[in-house]
């Protein structure tokens, strides 16, 4: 099973990555959090990407369809993929598709998590993880059980991302309506695409999308 997880940031898609992660042993192929350990590791890509993330624009579409390759030329041919803020344009849509087709495998979903704008910057600027295993939390929707201490693995270190801020939000914001957004007719007319209401609570969320993959 290949899927899309599409929608603006802080629309919940790296949440529910993690959870069809935990349940059905998919991987997330996560093309920030690939930028964010090349940044880290001060690769050439990381390097290149670095001041470009920080301002919240988008890395160039070789860079980002490279990675994807690379991720899934790692993994066994037959563990399902979980796209999470890949492909974000046309060129990426279009490199997806010669990506898939030249590894025997096809795209299955495309779920659209429909959110309201407003209450996204509230969810990004309150989000944190844990820095050993990037369980996701939120400041006021999802805090760790036993307080400072991860659920999922014990870990007591949490982190903030440098470009969750309320004027690099926005410029993310406008990056996906301008360019994010228009690749979803593409998807339509193949009749690939489900939408979701990521307004709903967490578990709802997914509930539904569960729904859309045992069809
Ligand atoms: P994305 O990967 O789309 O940018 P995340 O999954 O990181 O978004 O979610 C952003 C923040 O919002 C996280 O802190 C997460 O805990 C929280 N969140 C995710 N889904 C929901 C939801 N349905 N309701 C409330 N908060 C949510
Ligand atoms: P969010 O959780 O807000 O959806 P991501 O972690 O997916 O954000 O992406 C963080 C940043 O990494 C983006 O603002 C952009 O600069 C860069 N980035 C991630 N994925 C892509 C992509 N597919 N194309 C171009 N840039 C990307
Ligand atoms: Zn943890």
């Amino acid at each position: 099973m290949n899927i899309i997880l599409l929608g603006p940031p802080g629309a919940g898609k790296g949440t529910q990555a993690q959870r069809l992660v935990d349940k059905h042993g998919m991987r997330q192929l996560s093309t920030g959090d690939m930028l964010r350990a090349a940044v880290k590791a001060e690769t050439p890509v990381g390097l290149e990407a670095k001041a470009v993330m920080e301002r919240g624009e988008l890395v160039s579409d070789a860079i980002v369809s490279a990675l994807i390759g690379e991720e899934l030329d790692a993994m066994g041919p037959d563990v399902g993929a979980i796209f999470d803020g890949y492909p974000r344009t046309a060129a990426q849509a279009e490199a997806l598709d010669a990506i898939l087709s030249g590894r025997g495998r096809h795209l299955d979903h495309v779920i659209e998590l429909e959110v309201d704008e407003d209450a996204l910057v509230e969810r990004v600027t309150g989000r944190f993880t844990c820095a050993n295993c990037g369980k996701g939390y939120h400041d006021t929707f999802e805090q760790p059980k036993a307080l400072g201490v991860c659920d999922k693995c014990g870990g007591t270190e949490f982190k903030r991302r440098p470009d969750d801020n309320e004027a690099t939000v926005r410029t993310r914001m406008a990056e996906y309506r301008a360019k994010t957004a228009p690749i979803l007719p593409i998807y339509d007319s193949r009749g690939v695409v489900t939408r979701v209401n990521g307004m709903a609570e967490m578990d709802h969320v997914t509930a539904a999308i569960e729904r859309v993959l045992a069809v």
